[in-house]
């Protein structure tokens, strides 16, 4: 655990909350954008030691959750054809589609195989010629590198039983999106470490300027999160508002070059749905034109597929900070970890399994079912 103790050190903690108790004079509602850090959040009980008055909120930032339903039945619907293995990261197996998930899928004999990087479904390309390997590419700008890279690896190899069934998505427009919503109550963010390490913090600047709200570029160890904290509610009381970097460790201003080059080569912003949310224009990336040979939907010839999500699950809700998971009224009812109404219950960076996880709240709720 090198490096890792000194920021879950408790003695810092508690001088941390002590210092934020110090500082606070009025109510605030922060959001943290991304599920890593809901789930130091929740695990750590990070809100626990804050003030009343401070109300944490929890962010779009789950790639999975976001991933629009339709895209999940587009994908049980390639791993359906005897040609195709489809290949995905673990945690979108369970995420449940319209009428099934794709362990499901892999149940009634479809070839779904779980990666640990776009560059394993390349690999698998090249061994198997005779198999159409589709990687399911989801994930904000934190994965788009690497999956740039298989693209651009696919494309040099000359490989054409490869493709991407893409679904990525973009921080700064949902950040948007949620400040110019008319029922927004978000007065500063934690932005995600790990999406601006490649991205930079320079797309945020004018967001802050514009909205009026602070945004402090943020680790997620308990003691990042709580410094974190600790800047914004400081822009806060003292009335500026600035981005600020707390992951200085990692995140440089400018971000990753070569990745956003990378990027830039094989993807464009394009309009995106997020699931629960919506479409939000220009707040995805997909495959340029020079690449669409690499794009499952075109390739496969996938039609839109429009299907409606459960009415009970009020997944956009919380992803927009609307509501706390444990306001849904299936919360640990008719939705749990084993019988998923929507993605945040399954999801490793889902608000909803958080709470289901780390905090025992409603889980003996009488089931409808
Ligand atoms: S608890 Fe379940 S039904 Fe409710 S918002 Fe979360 S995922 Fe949807």
């Amino acid at each position: 655990m090198k490096y890792l103790e000194e920021y879950r050190d408790p003695e810092s903690t508690r001088k941390y909350s002590q210092a934020i108790e110090k500082l606070v004079t009025k109510p605030w509602t922060l959001m943290e954008i991304c599920g890593g850090q809901t789930h130091a959040i929740v695990r750590y009980g990070l809100d626990d030691l804050l003030p009343a008055s401070v109300t944490l909120v929890h962010g779009p930032g789950c790639p999975v959750c976001v991933t629009p339903i339709e895209l999940i039945d587009k994908a049980i619907l390639l791993a359906a054809r005897p040609e195709v293995a489809l290949c995905s990261f673990g945690d979108m197996l369970r995420v449940p589609g319209s009428h099934l998930d794709l362990l499901s899928a892999r149940a009634a004999g479809g070839d779904v195989r779980i990666v640990y990087s776009p560059l394993d479904a390349v690999r698998i390309a090249r061994e198997e010629p005779t198999k159409e390997v589709v990687f399911f590419a989801v994930g904000f700008e934190t994965t788009a590198p690497a999956n740039a890279m298989a693209v651009a690896q696919a494309n040099s190899l000359n490989l054409k039983n490869f493709s991407l069934l893409v679904s990525h998505v973009l921080v700064p427009p949902a950040m948007e999106a949620i400040l110019s919503s008319s029922n927004n109550r978000i007065q500063g963010f934690l932005a995600a470490g790990h999406v601006c390490a490649i991205m930079g913090y320079t797309e945020y600047e004018p967001i802050a300027a514009k909205y009026r709200v602070p945004i402090v570029v943020t680790g997620f160890e308990p003691l990042d999160l709580l410094q974190g904290i600790y800047l914004c509610l400081k822009q806060l009381e003292e009335g500026r508002v600035e981005v600020e970097n707390q992951y200085a460790r990692f995140v440089r201003r400018e971000g990753n070059i070569p990745a956003q080059k990378l990027m830039a080569e094989i993807f464009e912003v394009v309009d995106r749905r997020w699931r629960g949310v919506g479409n939000i224009p220009q707040s995805g990336l997909g495959l340029k034109s020079a690449y669409s040979r690499f794009d499952a939907e075109r390739k496969f010839g996938l039609a839109d597929v429009h299907v409606e999500e459960s009415p009970e699950c009020m997944a956009g809700q919380v992803l927009r900070g609307i509501i706390k998971p444990h306001e849904c009224a299936a919360f640990g009812a008719r939705c749990t970890p084993e019988h998923p109404l929507g993605a945040p219950m399954v999801s490793s960076e889902g608000a909803c399994a958080a709470y289901y996880r780390y905090r025992q709240v409603k889980h003996d709720a009488p089931s409808a079912a």
